[in-house]
């Protein structure tokens, strides 16, 4: 296994992310592969006892296991990690196993963590549910609001964590000032920024200190896999983090990090595409629909920091009709865009948030952050836009809009 320039950061730490996402972290074979390899083995030999034993203790290169080390999951870490500007990245088998990796790796009984209230269903049940239950106590807040930030502040408050924009609210957070605040007050933000991902917002240049990821959204983008991603500096990737994943678990497997990678080929064009498509047809759903959650246009409160901190929109927004009746008349009208729960996907698809990926959490947290009865959120895909506002068009007059 050679490490080509792809892996060496003296010349590949200067590239943009879409060189990155296409070139960043390339290890090839002997055979001289182009596309990257596919290494499915959990174990590895040795050429004798001395060698293992030296691998065992840290004084030789190499792999030992593939819950500690693949060559094709290894070159995902490296070319996520060179994507989003981070010394570091470690790779888990979904979204969610991100997450709480990132959260359980640093906190312990006794710390405070503040969460935006506005989040993807899962990662309010860490904050609500699963953090106190091992004695971290979680204050949620309004992330939208930087004055609630700094009040939330806790002699004890050790970590920040939020999503920006939001699911399904797409609030957004001011990650420079958040994130500064942060680092003023020695506490560590983390960003899950799975609508976005690093071809369209790098939140560590805003000072975020680890970003962590759904791939499973636009990263892999086409819908055929799980998978996650944490990245920060080599310290808390090697010292933090690592330590509770190689005791836990909770890695990638090598063919679903091939998938990811086949998926980073194109993550460049596909986002840029797909917010272009989400504009066109949010620019049309905006006359026609009673409230509009859409970061790309002007009529989004914060519009402007969205463009800030993004390079284009993204492919989701959500909008609000009067009731679950209507919302559900409207899904049931659509003929093109499916009824789907996941985003990021290169087809077009649209779901009810209370009564799928919020649901569990309940109506009054629903309420609270803003999760209406007849909001949907909808992911613009790669299709022709004018086909996608087509059929909204007709399921909209289908329930008298
Ligand atoms: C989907 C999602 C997750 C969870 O990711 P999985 O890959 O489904 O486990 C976490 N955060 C956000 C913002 C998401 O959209």
């Amino acid at each position: 296994m050679k490490k080509t320039t792809g892996f060496n950061r003296d010349i590949t730490s200067k590239w943009r992310p879409a060189t990155q996402a296409v070139r960043g972290g390339t290890w090839r074979s002997e055979h001289g592969e182009t596309s990257e390899a596919l290494f499915l083995t959990s174990g590895y030999t040795y050429d004798n006892a001395e060698q293992v034993a030296a691998r065992f203790a840290g004084d030789e290169e190499g792999m030992t296991y593939s819950r500690l080390q693949n060559p094709t999951v290894a070159m995902l870490e490296e070319r996520i990690a060179l994507m989003e500007g981070a010394e570091a990245c470690r790779t888990q088998a979904t979204g969610m196993a991100a997450m709480t990796t990132a959260l359980l790796c640093q906190l312990e009984q006794g710390d405070h963590v503040v969460a935006a209230r506005a989040a993807f269903g899962s990662c309010r049940w860490l904050t609500d549910h699963l953090l106190p239950k091992f004695g971290i106590q979680t204050t949620t807040i309004d992330s939208r609001d930087n004055e609630a930030w700094a009040a939330a502040i806790r002699p004890n408050t050790k970590l920040f964590f939020f999503e920006t924009p939001a699911n399904p609210t797409m609030d957004i957070v001011d990650m420079e000032y958040v994130c500064g605040l942060a680092r003023g007050a020695g506490i560590t933000s983390v960003v899950d920024n799975a609508f976005a991902t690093a071809a369209l917002q790098r939140p560590l240049d805003f000072g975020a200190d680890v970003v962590a990821y759904s791939a499973t959204k636009l990263m892999e983008g086409q819908g055929r896999v799980l998978a996650g991603a944490v990245c920060g500096t080599s310290e808390f990737i090697n010292d933090k983090l690592m330590p509770f994943q190689r005791n836990t678990g909770p890695n990638l497997s090598p063919f679903n990090a091939w998938v990811v990678h086949r998926g980073l080929e194109t993550l460049d064009l596909r986002a840029r595409r797909q917010s272009e498509n989400a504009l066109a047809v949010g620019k049309f759903l905006q006359a026609r629909v009673p409230v509009m959650l859409h970061p790309g246009l002007a009529s989004h409160p914060q519009h402007n920091l969205a463009m800030r901190q993004m390079s284009a929109c993204g492919p989701i927004f959500s909008f609000v009709l009067e009731s679950r009746t209507q919302a559900y008349g409207l899904l049931n009208a659509l003929e093109l865009i499916d009824i789907s729960n996941n985003i990021g996907d290169s087809r077009s698809l649209m779901c009810h948030p209370a009564s799928t990926t919020h649901a569990a959490m309940g109506e009054e947290a629903r309420a609270e952050m803003g999760v209406a009865e007849g909001m949907l959120r909808i992911n613009i895909g790669l299709e022709d836009p004018q086909d996608l506002i087509d059929d909204l068009d007709l399921a909209l007059k289908t329930i008298g809009l």
